[in-house]
């Protein structure tokens, strides 16, 4: 068994592929890309960045932090189809512990009713959740996690950015050629 390379959601078997590494699925490998290109910004314009979100503001509540990232783990079944995916969000810590406990309650309620998968990866979502919300992220410094997440978004602006730049933007009017050059 593996741990996705963007999400750490476990790997039981399939999930999707890009070269060596593994993915739980493919919105997780397209993050992945992200996940390459992130690498590779300066190190210390990503920690200044990871440093001002770990100390900003909550951008669900709008509340104080520290700010981090609180997955949520789920599992829903229908006889013998069973899904299983988790969630990283940004937030405070008392958002994080809601999106867990309401996670950790749809497994409970939805995770059982498949076989054989349900009866494994419902306990195992539960205790995740669990898990995440008695040993939270600590409170001095962003995580390993927070970091990464961080410099995804930054190479995602960055990709948007280039994307934009690939495709000239509508030519502005030329201006009417009786102005006096160089005024401005
Ligand atoms: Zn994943
Ligand atoms: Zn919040």
């Amino acid at each position: 068994m593996t741990l996705c390379k963007y999400c750490n959601g476990l790997i039981v078997f399939g999930g999707s592929r890009d070269g060596e590494l593994r993915f739980c699925n493919d919105t997780c490998r397209q993050s992945g890309v992200l996940l390459r290109n992130a690498s590779q910004l300066p190190v210390d314009f990503v920690q200044r960045r990871t440093r001002a979100v770990h100390e900003g503001s909550c951008p669900r509540c709008e509340g104080v932090g520290p700010i981090d990232v609180h997955t949520a783990h789920r599992v829903w079944s229908a006889l013998l189809a069973t899904s299983w995916s988790s969630h990283p969000a940004i937030s405070c810590r008392r958002c994080g512990l809601k999106r867990q406990a309401g996670s950790m309650l749809f497994s409970l309620g939805l995770g059982w009713w498949g076989i054989p998968w349900g009866i494994v990866w419902t306990p195992m979502q539960v205790i995740r959740n669990f898990i995440g919300m008695v040993k939270p992220p600590p409170r001095g410094v962003p995580s390993a996690t927070l970091e990464r997440l961080v410099a995804m978004d930054l190479a995602r602006q960055q990709l948007e950015q280039e994307k934009s730049g690939a495709i000239p933007p509508v030519q502005p009017p030329l201006p009417p050629p009786t102005s006096p050059p160089g005024a401005s």
